[in-house]
């Protein structure tokens, strides 16, 4: 069967950077050419950026693919490059953390009372007997500790998973189980949504009641931060109290130099498509692609931009642009506890009037959530201090892409759509911001050094115009260096594919325009096949985007007698257009909207009005539920869904209906 996907939408918009703003970027056209000139050279260039305790003299080694080798005989320690060295520069009195919890309690933390806590939380650590290559759970709400809990591990040489604080004490137990975690550091509790969440409950669950499990007891402490305030459990000799053991310690450690293929962390993907896997990454190249992705993607200037990243510290767009690559370069972020919406609607937008945050990156699901709720909430706000606003972790719809310029960005902030998984350690494709006209809803061009394509079933570039599969074709610095624990699945799941080219497999789809710009088409998984022709979620779902009444859609092929399969949409609608019109004939509508936008051939069988749709805990719609609705069949695995919920009000909606 031809992998060709489809291509229907048409978007014509482009973006000219800003005026004035080339002329201050840290990114330049210059980049491109000298990556393609010596790719190796450039990577060599950017890790060059960093402290190497030892210079590394071999650039990538990969003599035995896919296990790729960079900077490999060079050591260094990453802790140091996030903090240490930046005191020394001169720079410790620059706020690191602009931390706000929930309730709106707050702190601000220099780089050198950053550089002490983590310090002192090492020197705990080692007294605990935890030491190179031993792995350390983390399991905390967003607050400043989370960010010195992943450094101080790293800093000691250890293997930090980080375990999101809303996951359950099942899923918990697992990945401790999965890295065999020494030590588990966590909170009492954290706030959501206007309350105290426990966490501690919850590692004494996964920690319980193993008789009969098979599974050997790995955790010797439990590091507790007091942040609720809720009441816990204690087992004596086991559990310590950060306040008791951290600010005893002494702020003074030396950051030894660790090989640079040391590993850095275990993540787990966010389990969108499945099983979650243990995803494994290393130090020196990870942290160099970090690093420069940040810099010229954010376009940060450390001395006096504000920057904040959304993102939870679980996912891997908190490793890479809350922990690591903000603060190895030296840059000032805020760091927010809560949700969007708590105490009020704007919380975020209040936050970025605040403290004058000036670059902003977040996830679509996010704006679309605001697009729902409507504009005048952030229009209540001033945002004036915006200059870069990113996106990542699905495709933006183009109409969500405008709605964030416009609404947010003042119809003038340059925006970098940025693909990359977690596998790929960083951001792989984005337009640069002064740089690349933009286009709405495509990620546009692979970054300096890095080599994507888009290719049919056996690996050949399918060519300008054309739908296929995304493939990385060379190594790159912040590659996954394996899955934790089982090589086997490593080299199955993105290797095997194309093992006669050496290409890396993402599971996406793609297209490339008559420019050569890369359009991402949703995952290889959900493409529809009706009558023959292969249709992306994303172009269906932004038609549907596209219509005044519609906030989010989320598209699935259910099999259909006549066509093979059929387009099935569910629909979330705006409240400023239910404030206005009744739901009464809107599926009508709809249908006939995405006939005119792009063919008869994409016309949903099925629409269904929803009030959520069923998304994992990073935001990301789960289309695979959707299909088993559409199809009739008992929904699948729903251990990585936010809310169990919305899939029985989904349900019942479609059997009513
Ligand atoms: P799992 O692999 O367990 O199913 P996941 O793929 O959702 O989970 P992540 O690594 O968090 O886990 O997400 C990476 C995926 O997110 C990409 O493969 C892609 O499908 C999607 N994605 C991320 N950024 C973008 C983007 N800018 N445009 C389009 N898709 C994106
Ligand atoms: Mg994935």
């Amino acid at each position: 069967m031809s992998t060709q996907i489809d291509h229907l939408l048409n978007e014509t918009r482009r973006f000219s950077p800003p005026d004035g703003f080339a002329a201050q970027a840290v990114g330049s056209a210059d980049l491109y050419a000298r990556a393609a000139e010596d790719r190796e050279g450039f990577w060599a260039d950017q890790a060059r950026e960093l402290h190497w305790h030892t210079p590394f003299t071999e650039v990538l080694d990969w003599s035995t693919p896919p296990f790729a080798r960079w900077f490999g005989d060079g050591e260094l320690n990453v802790a140091y490059n996030c903090l240490d060295r930046h005191v020394e520069a001169g720079h410790g009195d620059r706020v690191a953390l602009l931390w706000e919890g929930e309730p709106g309690d707050e702190r601000a933390i220099t780089y050198s009372e950053l550089t002490a806590e983590v310090s002192r939380l090492a020197n705990v650590l080692e007294g605990l007997g935890v030491g190179e290559g031993d792995r350390v759970a983390i399991y905390l709400p967003m607050i400043p500790e989370a960010v010195a809990a992943m450094l101080a591990v790293a800093r000691i040489g250890a293997i930090h998973s980080v375990v999101f604080g809303g996951f359950s004490a099942d899923s918990l137990r697992s990945r401790i189980d999965d890295a065999g975690a020494k030590v588990v550091i966590t909170a009492d509790g954290g706030y959501r949504k206007g309350k105290v969440s426990a966490l501690k409950p919850a590692v004494d669950l996964a920690l319980a009641d193993r008789n009969g499990s098979g599974v050997q007891e790995s955790v010797e402490h439990v590091i507790v931060v007091r942040r609720g305030g809720n009441d816990v459990d204690w087992t004596p000799g086991r559990d310590l109290w950060w306040h008791d053991v951290v600010p005893a310690a002494s702020p003074a450690h030396t950051a030894r130099a660790f090989p640079a293929e040391t590993p850095l962390f275990i993540l787990y993907t966010s389990g969108t498509t499945g099983k979650p896997k243990g995803i494994l990454h290393t130090s020196g190249g990870y942290l160099t692609q970090a690093a420069f992705t940040n810099r010229v993607v954010h376009d940060i200037h450390p001395e006096t931009d504000v920057y904040w990243c959304t993102a939870d510290v679980g996912w891997i767009t908190g490793h890479t642009y809350v922990t690591y690559g903000p603060l190895a370069n030296g840059a000032t972020q805020v760091l927010y506890e809560g949700t969007p919406d708590a105490p009020h609607p704007g919380r975020w937008w209040e936050i970025i009037q605040k403290y004058g945050v000036t670059v902003f990156y977040t996830a679509p699901t996010a704006i679309r959530s605001f697009m729902k709720i409507g504009r005048q909430v952030p229009q209540g706000f001033d945002l004036s201090s915006l200059r870069v606003l990113g996106s990542v972790g699905e495709p933006i719809n183009p109409e969500a892409w405008v709605w964030y310029r416009d609404i947010i960005g003042a119809e003038r902030t340059p925006i970098v759509d940025t693909w990359w998984q977690t596998e790929t350690g960083a951001m792989m494709i984005s337009a640069l911001p002064g740089v690349t006209e933009t286009k709405p809803g495509a990620a546009q061009v692979a970054l300096p050094g890095i080599t994507i394509d888009v290719v049919d079933d056996a690996g050949e570039h399918v060519g300008t115009g054309n739908g296929g599969l995304l493939v990385v074709t060379e190594p790159w610095p912040s590659m996954l260096r394996g899955i934790w624990g089982d090589p086997e699945r490593f080299v199955e799941t993105y290797w095997e594919k194309f093992a006669d080219r050496g290409f890396y497999f993402a599971g996406d789809g793609a297209r490339l325009d008559e420019d050569g710009d890369i359009w991402l088409l949703g995952r290889v998984d959900d493409v529809m096949n009706v009558s023959g022709h292969r249709l992306s979620t994303a172009e269906i779902e932004s038609a549907l985007v596209a219509h005044e009444a519609t906030a989010e859609a989320a598209v699935v092929g259910a099999s259909d007698e006549t066509t093979g399969q059929a387009v099935v949409a569910f629909v979330i609608l705006k409240q400023s257009y239910l404030d206005r019109h009744s739901a009464e004939g809107l599926a009508t509508t709809l249908r006939a909207w995405v006939g005119e936008q792009i063919g008869p051939i994409a016309r949903p069988r099925d629409i269904y009005i929803v009030g959520e749709l069923p998304k994992t805990r990073s935001g990301k719609i789960m289309r695979r539920l959707l299909r088993d609705v559409a199809e009739g069949r008992e929904v699948g695995d729903t251990t990585t869904l936010a809310d169990t919920m919305v899939m029985s009000t989904i349900q019942a909606k479609i059997t009513t209906k």
